[in-house]
């Protein structure tokens, strides 16, 4: 008789959750998702516990799987504790602390010999005065927790300024960041088992469009050297933090080919979704590999390709736009990725790959799907 099937929970399920489960089928996976949305993208495709992250029963159900990962990095702390020590829980509560915490992922991203923006913590109106200054005049004021795809952030060029954003954040711990004036943005994953074997994903160019992603490209148009020294700080912070999963970083690249890291994702990220159509093992893969303790190597797409998001995007008349569907289908190369989830303005509904055999056919095709998708 064959071993019974390795089973993965996960913590949230949401489109992340549902492309995890998607990957980990095919290598002989059982997922259950721990979720309280009943329309949760995942439940089409793992088995859905419907309740709230701390929910005891829910717990018990998790901790009878073979091993936890996680889609979101807010992650209650009290279902952490409860998982703890029953069930090994990848990345770990060690790794989640620095990542949820935007003034504590700056500390261990420095301790661990990385370079970030410049910055001030803000802990009270009595720290706001003279913080502009120390940050070099221009900054993006952040909340410390809880800020995602540009949420919870604002620019500030003046004093004035910054005492408005705090106030508009509701007076709550902040980090104030210099304003980096990068070339571009890039973003590599890193994977780590639980013996310490570490594998690498490829690195990706990224734009935003207002703080949310729009397009990622591989290979990136960076300077030569870039990659292997993304690489060296991947590495650097998959062992300086002892992660056992998978972790995203997303980097400035400063005209001399500097890198700072802006974030660190404690997950798959949005800017990895290309690996799923490029070829070879994708992002997804990679993280159910490196929780299960599965074997893993160096990751990257064979072929050059791109992604692009659909967000919901509201015209004049505030009615949704929608892509041309029929339109990017007929554009060779593509694939699309639905989540399954209601129109709402700013809402990620989606992603469309782009598969070229070469980049300039990538950029021409990529130019031509970018006008189809609002
Ligand atoms: P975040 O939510 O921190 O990932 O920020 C979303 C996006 O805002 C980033 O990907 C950048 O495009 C931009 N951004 C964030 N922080 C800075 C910064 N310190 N300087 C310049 N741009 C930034």
């Amino acid at each position: 008789m064959s071993a019974p099937a390795p089973t993965l929970g996960i913590l949230g399920g949401g489109q992340l959750a549902q492309m995890l489960a998607l990957a980990a089928l095919p290598l002989g996976v059982r997922v259950t998702v721990l979720e309280p949305d009943p329309a949760a993208p995942a439940r089409l495709c793992a088995e859905h516990l419907q309740a709230p992250y701390t929910d005891p029963a829910g717990l018990e159900r998790l901790a009878a799987c073979d091993a936890v990962t996680l889609e979101f990095e807010n992650v209650p702390l009290p279902a952490l504790a409860a998982l703890e020590g029953r069930v090994p829980v990848r990345p770990g509560p060690g790794v989640l602390a620095r990542s949820k915490h935007r003034a504590h992922e700056k500390e261990a991203l420095r301790a661990a010999g990385v370079g970030t923006a410049p910055f001030v913590v803000l802990e009270q109106e009595s720290d706001l005065p003279g913080a502009l200054a120390q940050v070099g005049g221009q900054g993006l004021l952040k909340t410390s927790e809880l800020g995602y795809d540009g949420k919870g952030q604002v620019r500030v060029s003046s004093d004035a300024d910054l005492r408005a954003a705090w106030a508009e954040l509701g007076r709550v711990p902040c980090v104030l960041e210099g304003l980096v004036a990068f070339e571009r943005e890039l973003s590599l994953a890193v994977a780590r088992t639980a013996t310490g074997e570490v594998a690498l994903g490829p690195l990706v160019e990224n734009v935003h469009r207002h703080g949310i992603l729009r397009t990622s490209v591989f290979p990136p148009a960076a300077p030569p050297a870039t990659e292997a020294r993304a690489r060296e700080l991947a590495r650097a912070v998959a062992e300086g933090w002892g992660l056992e999963g998978l972790l995203t970083l997303e980097f400035f690249q400063l005209a001399g080919g500097e890198l700072l890291v802006n974030e660190v994702a404690p997950r798959v990220h949005n800017s990895g979704h290309l690996t799923q159509d490029g070829g070879g093992v994708s992002q997804f893969e990679a993280q159910v590999r490196a929780v299960l303790g599965l074997p893993l190597r160096d990751w990257a797409p064979l072929l050059p390709c791109a992604m692009v998001n659909v967000v919901g995007v509201a015209g004049p008349d505030g009615q949704p736009l929608h892509p041309d569907w029929a339109a990017i289908d007929a554009l060779a190369g593509t694939r699309v990725h639905l989540y399954h989830k209601a129109w709402r303005a700013g809402r990620k509904l989606g992603h469309v790959n782009l598969v070229a055999p070469d980049e300039a056919t990538l950029q021409e095709r990529l130019v031509q799907l970018e006008a189809l998708i609002p």
